[in-house]
């Protein structure tokens, strides 16, 4: 069997081309804006095409760059600051922050309402629930892979590799509330093979080039793979050894090409939608 290749770089298109039609049907610009503090050379180049495609999509992105040195209470202030200005939909603190700076303590500083990230513990809290809630780019982005590839998720077996805050968890809750049988794999899960085996849809997020094999693929799986791992040659790799494992897996996202392209335009859906619910209040 040859997998399905699914196409993130074309499905994130059409969903940029959807929500840049939803805008221009607007009175105002959705207007986001991204806190980078230091100079994090990967974050940089993040938040250059966050902006890129915001303005694509009708979207007024503006970033603070703040010096490493700033410190916690700054940071708070500068939130709070945001949270409190009409004109600001949606807020993005870009992680990782400096060693000194709590990462939850400034999540929590966020207005739910602007947490386009999803982090704030309200937001997660909802989304654990099956409220309505701005859910985290990454995940809901690999729903919106496997709609527009019409995998069925009630009552398949999903297999979640990876439990951080960021990813796996919030793609566990995602795929429970669409009704899939889910469990969570980690560092220490015991014959991680043969869990991941079990599953009809893997989600692979871990942060380790190529872990996932051929061996571990029931056939015609759909395998996400999330990960994004630079190699010492300079490329790219997933968590999925993806030329072996295409041909077991049913469907099957590249990377690059895959997940990464959702992220960023399920950042602008959230942007849209926050801005939405809060002007209607
Ligand atoms: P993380 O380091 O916070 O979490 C990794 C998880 O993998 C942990 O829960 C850990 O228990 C698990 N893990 C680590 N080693 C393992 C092993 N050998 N076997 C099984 N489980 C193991 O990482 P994260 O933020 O969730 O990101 C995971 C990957 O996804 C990274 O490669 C990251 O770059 C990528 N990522 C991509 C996007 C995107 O837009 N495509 C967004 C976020 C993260």
């Amino acid at each position: 069997m040859t997998a399905k290749i699914i196409d993130g770089r074309t499905i994130a298109a059409s969903l940029r081309d959807e929500i840049a039609a939803r805008t221009a049907r607007l009175s105002y610009r959705p207007v986001l804006v991204v806190v980078l503090v230091g100079q994090n050379p990967a974050s940089s180049i993040y938040v250059r095409n966050k902006g890129r495609a915001a303005a694509a999509a009708g979207i007024d992105s503006r970033t603070l760059a703040l010096p490493e040195s700033t410190t916690e209470a700054e940071l708070i202030a500068i939130v709070e600051g945001l949270n409190a200005d009409p004109a600001v939909d949606g807020i993005l603190v870009q992680l990782p922050l400096p060693p000194d700076v709590r990462n939850s303590a400034v999540i929590e500083a966020i207005d739910p309402a602007k947490d386009v990230d999803g982090f704030h513990p309200l937001n997660v809290g909802r989304l654990v629930d099956g409220l309505p809630s701005l859910a985290p780019c990454t995940p809901r982005g690999v729903m919106k892979l496997l709609d527009a590839a019409a995998i069925p998720i009630s009552g398949a077996r999903a297999v979640v590799l990876g439990r951080s805050a960021i990813v796996g968890k919030p793609m566990a809750s995602l795929l429970l509330g669409a009704d899939a049988t889910v469990t969570i794999a980690h560092s220490r899960t015991r014959n991680l093979d043969a869990e991941c085996r079990r599953a009809d849809i893997l989600v692979a997020a871990v942060g380790r080039p190529e872990l996932v094999r051929r061996d571990w693929i029931a056939p015609g799986a759909t395998v996400i793979d999330v990960g994004i791992n630079r190699l010492p040659n300079g490329q790219l790799a997933g968590d999925v050894a993806f030329a072996e494992c295409a041909e077991v897996a049913g469907a099957i996202t590249p990377v690059p090409g895959g997940v990464g392209p959702m992220t960023i335009a399920c950042l602008l859906e959230n942007t849209l939608e926050a801005a939405a619910a809060r002007r209607a209040r």
